[in-house]
Order: C-alpha cells, then sequence, then structure tokens
C-alpha cells in the first residue's frame, strides 16, 4: 500500500558547530514547531568512512555541489576556483571529513507530512551568507564559501538535512538500525492529519 505523506521521513545532522555553539535546543524546536514528529535521535563522533559513505547516497553529489560552488562565485562577480565541479567537489569532500569528524554530532529523523522539503526550507540555504532571513542558517551564522574557500576548510552552517526522499532514505539506514528508531502516537497528530476534528467543544 502506498505510504501516506504523513509517514514522510528525512535525515537531520547538527554538526560539530551546532553542538559547540548551544544551538541544540533552538535547532530542534525549530523542526519540532513545524509539527514534525522526532523518532531516532542520538549523539555520536562519526569517522571518515561513514561521513563519505553519507555523501556517496546520492551519486549526482559532488556534480551538483561543485556546480552550486561555481554559480554561487559567478553570482557575486568572483573567479571560481576551478571550472570542474568534481574537482571542487573532491576539495569539499575532503574538508567535510575533517569538519564531521571533529566532535559529537547529533543525528535525528523527523517525521511528517512533507519532512525533507519542511525541514529544507526551515534550515535555509547551503551558503549562510546567502540563507533566508528566518531559517536556521540565515538567523545564526555568517559563513560564506568565499571565507571557507580562502581559509580551505567546509563551510560551517550548522546543519545536515536531506535533500530529497531517496537521499533521505539512504541515509536513515547508513545511521540508524531499524530497532532505534520508535513508532508512537503524537496527540498533536489529530490536529495536523484527522479528516474530521471532532472531540473538541464540550
Ligand atoms: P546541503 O548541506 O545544503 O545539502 P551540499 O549537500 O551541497 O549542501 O553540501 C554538503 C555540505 O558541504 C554543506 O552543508 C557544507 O557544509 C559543505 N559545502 C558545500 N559546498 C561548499 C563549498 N562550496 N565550500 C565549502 N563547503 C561547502
Ligand atoms: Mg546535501
Amino acid at each position: 500500500m502506498k505510504k501516506h505523506l504523513k509517514e514522510d521521513r528525512t535525515l537531520v545532522i547538527i554538526k560539530p558547530d551546532g553542538i559547540q555553539r548551544s544551538l541544540i535546543g533552538e535547532i530542534i524546536e525549530r523542526y519540532e514547531r513545524l509539527g514534525l514528529k522526532l523518532v531516532a535521535i542520538k549523539m555520536t563522533v562519526p569517522n571518515a568512512t561513514l561521513v563519505e559513505k553519507h555523501y556517496s547516497s546520492d551519486p549526482e553529489w559532488k556534480k551538483v555541489t561543485g556546480t552550486k560552488a561555481i554559480e554561487s562565485y559567478l553570482k557575486k562577480g568572483i573567479k571560481p576556483p576551478s571550472n570542474d565541479p568534481i574537482e571542487i567537489s573532491n576539495k569539499i569532500l575532503a574538508n567535510l571529513k575533517k569538519y564531521l569528524t571533529s566532535g559529537p554530532v547529533i543525528a535525528m529523523i523527523w517525521e511528517g507530512a512533507h519532512a525533507v522539503p519542511v525541514v529544507r526550507k526551515a534550515t535555509g540555504g547551503t551558503e549562510p551568507l546567502t540563507s533566508d532571513v528566518g531559517s536556521i542558517r540565515g538567523d545564526f551564522v555568517l559563513d560564506s564559501y568565499q571565507m571557507s574557500d580562502t581559509d580551505g576548510r567546509a563551510v560551517r552552517n550548522l546543519i545536515h538535512a536531506s535533500g530529497s526522499n531517496d537521499e533521505a532514505e539512504k541515509e536513515i539506514a547508513l545511521w540508524f538500525k531499524k530497532d532505534e528508531i520508535v513508532k508512537y502516537k503524537h496527540i498533536q497528530e489529530k490536529i495536523l492529519y484527522d479528516v474530521n476534528i471532532d472531540g473538541i467543544l464540550e
């Protein structure tokens, strides 16, 4: 049977800078208040193999991420460090391994209708300098590709959030065992999803 939209899931990781900046509560609150349900959570220190596998979930990741970086440079009138998206992404991946293995992270699974796009919207665009105000990255970070490239590191943007349902499924399987995911009812689901709203008036 086709799953209902309310069963959509996404993987969110609070990266080491999110923990070090004491933003765990703030970040969780942003997703919680949307109406999403937290179904798994753990603190862990990832190793380089996990980070490599994580960013290989999407076979197009290198091309897309490298192209995004090049376009962002051109839009600002700055010459990109290379015109080859794969070359740029290989460097990004090496820097990401250092970044994500530098300390504890918090991995979470959030469940609810349109979990993937809703979480991406609340998280904001990859580069904090241009992420929308009101998004987590836009509100709490001042980093940019220009600064991270100059300093030879990954851009610090607090969070990872799955980019598609397919990516989410692969990432969830990578970070969580089945028995770490909890199935439960949240009272709020009645008002979010039930077709008939009854039983409120006395
Ligand atoms: P997102 O996390 O928004 O899905 P990507 O999947 O494109 O972004 O990239 C993964 C992570 O790699 C980003 O969150 C960021 O930490 C880092 N990153 C991406 N592009 C760059 C870049 N051009 N320079 C430095 N770091 C980058
Ligand atoms: Mg991504």
